[in-house]
């Protein structure tokens, strides 16, 4: 593998830096992601990912915050002065063992980690965009903080073939197989235990059944909701400041 980028592959280098900016920024605003949390991207066909420093604002991530990493943490690129956040194992870990996952999010998200932390609670599927977590959501039991390989494989094994795994009383892990997917990930995720917690208040929530979710994953375009998430989110960001006039082009 080359150790310098050729144009093209640059170009696409960048435009995956805006993306990871943009998505961070976006999953601030919608209080998915807070002081912590990150977003990664695999470069396409590489053994590398990006992901940012662990004192870059998510509220104002730039690239020039981002850092190139190899799966197995050697800094190829970043800035000078800091450092990647410490639990960017979870990122390595998955890439290394899902070749077909390009794009993760570790945030602290309210609702989801207290079905980590409430005797008895069970995450269960009740919206239909919940599909994508139909095979399950483990709790990963440890709660200290992933910042190490060790400890990323062992979250890694416990989120089996999974797209998401909850840390008991820490956060949730999703993963996806491109950055427009990992936005409705995050959305929809939130949303389905936001749901669940509510239907509580209610009765006992009903999740979807196996022929539900059937029906919906049989006529539902994931890239297509991908594109129209992302253009609704990142438009609406770019008008509210959110995200700088100058990345329309490229978001
Ligand atoms: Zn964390």
């Amino acid at each position: 593998m080359p150790d310098t980028l050729s144009n093209s592959e640059a170009i696409t280098v960048e435009q995956q830096k805006i993306a990871i900016c943009a998505c961070t920024r976006m999953f601030n605003d919608l209080k998915i992601l807070d002081h912590s949390g990150h977003v990664s991207i695999r470069i396409p066909g590489t053994d590398r990912f990006m992901i940012q420093g662990v004192h870059a604002s998510r509220a104002q991530l730039t690239p020039e915050e981002l850092f190139t990493l190899t799966l197995d943490g050697e800094i190829l690129d970043g800035p000078a002065g800091t450092k990647p956040v410490s639990e960017f194992h979870i990122h390595s870990e998955i890439y290394k063992a899902r070749p077909e996952i390009n794009s993760v999010l570790h945030a602290h998200p309210k609702v989801p980690i207290l079905f980590t932390i409430a005797k008895g609670a069970e995450l269960k599927i009740v919206v239909n965009h919940g599909y994508r977590w139909r095979n399950g959501v483990p709790v990963h039991p440890d709660t200290a903080h992933i910042d190490t390989p060790e400890l990323g494989a062992a979250m890694v094994d416990s989120m089996g073939d999974c797209n998401a795994v909850l840390l008991r009383a820490h956060g949730i892990v999703l993963a996806s197989e491109e950055v427009k997917s990992l936005l409705i990930d995050g959305i929809h995720f939130d949303r389905n235990a936001q749901a669940c917690l509510e239907a509580h208040r209610l009765g006992e929530p009903i999740p979807m059944s196996e022929e539900e979710l059937d029906i919906f994953e049989k006529r539902f375009s994931r890239p297509r909701h991908g594109v129209k998430l992302w253009h609704y989110y990142s438009t609406r960001a770019i008008e509210n400041s959110v995200l700088p006039e100058e990345w329309r082009d490229a978001v």
